[in-house]
C-alpha cells in the first residue's frame, strides 16, 4: 500500500512508496483504512527533530478513516465505522484516566517505540504510535474512536488533533472569562480554533497574532477582532487594554521567545495558556520577582488539557449547531502524492490546514 515515509530525521521532504505495509494486527488492535489526514504543526516538528521520533517514519497523526478489521477483544469499534483516530488513546485505568485528565494518560506513547509498519528494507514507525499519511494503519483499539455518519472524514480529521487542542485551550484550560481581552499568537489551524473557543465563551476582544497577513485575515473570519502582525502587538496591547495586558494570552506557536512576549504582554494577575509544543532544549526564562511579584498564571494545555472524548462530542456537538466552522479551516487540499505541496503550504503560512485525501 502507499504511504509516505521521511527516512532520517533532518529531512524536509517526505517520499511516497507503495511497497509500505501496516503491522501489528492481533488482539486489541484495529486496521484502519484512511481516507483523511490533516497535516499539523507537530509533524513538521518531529520530522526536523524538535519533537521526539524514531526513524524513517510516516508523520499524520490527524486522521480518519474507516474500520476493516478488528482484533480479538475489541469492543469500542467493529469493522465498517467511521472513526477518528486518536494518537493519545485512554487507557482508562491510570491515576490520569481516572482524574479525568486523559490527555495525560502515557499508555500511549508506549507504542511510540514500536515500528507499526515495514518496508522491504527494514521497520517504519508511525508518528505518535499512530502515523496516517498512509492508505492503512493498525492501531490500539483506544485510538479508533467513532464518529456519528454525519461527520465527513476531513472534519473528523481536524477533530483528531488541531481543533481538539485549540478549542480544548480556550474552553478547559483557560475556561476564558466572558467579557474578557484575550490575545492569540500563532493563528494557523489551532490558534484559528483556540479563537472560536474564546468567541464561544464570549470574549469582549479576540486580538490574533501572526506575521502572514492571509492567517490575519482568516482570523478575522473566525472570531478574532483584530488582527495584527509581530511587531503591532505592542500598539494593540496598548489600545485594547490601555497598557496593562491581555486577561489571556495564547502562545500557539511553541518557542520561548514567543513564549516571552506572550508572557509580557499578559496582564498581572491573568493567564498564559501555553498550546505550541516546543524542543526540550528551548528554555523559557522568567525572574524570580516578576514570576512572584506578578502574580501571571501559566497554564500549559495539552492535546485541549481535558478529557478528550469528551471533546471530541462536545467539538461534534458545536459543529452541527453551526457554532463553530470547521469546513473554513481547511484552506488547502492534495492527494497523497502531492504530500510536499502541503508541507511547503505549512511552513510558508498560507493554509490554516491542509486536507491530504487518502
Ligand atoms: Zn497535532
Ligand atoms: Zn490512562
Amino acid at each position: 500500500m502507499r504511504a509516505a515515509v521521511l527516512q532520517e530525521i533532518g529531512q524536509d521532504k517526505l517520499e511516497v512508496f507503495d511497497d509500505v505495509e501496516a503491522t501489528g494486527f492481533g488482539p486489541g488492535r484495529v486496521r484502519i483504512r484512511v481516507r483523511a489526514t490533516g497535516l499539523c504543526h507537530s509533524d513538521l516538528s518531529a520530522m526536523a527533530g524538535v519533537l521526539p521520533q524514531p526513524a524513517p517514519f510516516i508523520p499524520g497523526h490527524e486522521g480518519a478513516g474507516e474500520v476493516l478489521e478488528v482484533g480479538e477483544g475489541v469492543t469500542n469499534a467493529k469493522a465498517g465505522d467511521r472513526v477518528v483516530v486518536c494518537w493519545l488513546p485512554a487507557c482508562g485505568a491510570c491515576p490520569a484516566c481516572k482524574r479525568g485528565q486523559t490527555e495525560l494518560c502515557l499508555a500511549g506513547f508506549m507504542n511510540a517505540g514500536t515500528a507499526n509498519f515495514k518496508r522491504p528494507g527494514g521497520d517504519v514507525f508511525g508518528f505518535a504510535g499512530t502515523g496516517t499519511f498512509t492508505e492503512e494503519v493498525v492501531v490500539d483499539a483506544g485510538c479508533a474512536v467513532p464518529i456519528p455518519d454525519d461527520v465527513p472524514f476531513d472534519i473528523a480529521a481536524l477533530i483528531g488533533c488541531g481543533v481538539t487542542t485549540g478549542l480544548g485551550a480556550a474552553l478547559n484550560t483557560a475556561d476564558v472569562e466572558a467579557g474578557s481581552s484575550v490575545a492569540v499568537i500563532g493563528c494557523g489551524g489551532v490558534g484559528v480554533s483556540a479563537i472560536q473557543g474564546a468567541r464561544l465563551r464570549g470574549a469582549a476582544e479576540i486580538v490574533a497574532v501572526d506575521p502572514v497577513l492571509s492567517r490575519r485575515e482568516a482570523a478575522l473570519r473566525f472570531g478574532a477582532t483584530k488582527a495584527v502582525s509581530p511587531d503591532e502587538l505592542p500598539d494593540a496591547k496598548q489600545s485594547v487594554t490601555a497598557g496593562e495586558g491581555f486577561d489571556y494570552v495564547f502562545e500557539v506557536v511553541g518557542r520561548s521567545a514567543t513564549a516571552r512576549t506572550a508572557y509580557e504582554n499578559t496582564r498581572r494577575g491573568g493567564t498564559l495558556v501555553v498550546v505550541g509544543a516546543g524542543a526540550m532544549d528551548d528554555f523559557l526564562q522568567l525572574n524570580m520577582f516578576e514570576l512572584f511579584f506578578d502574580e501571571k498564571r501559566i497554564l500549559p494545555s495539552m492535546y485541549g488539557g481535558g478529557d478528550v472524548l469528551r471533546s471530541y462530542e462536545r467539538t461534534i456537538a458545536l459543529w452541527r449547531a453551526g457554532r463553530i466552522d470547521l469546513e473554513g479551516l481547511i484552506t488547502h487540499r492534495v492527494p497523497l502524492g502531492d504530500i510536499n505541496e502541503a508541507l511547503d503550504q505549512m511552513r510558508t503560512g498560507v493554509s490554516l490546514r491542509t486536507c491530504i485525501e487518502i
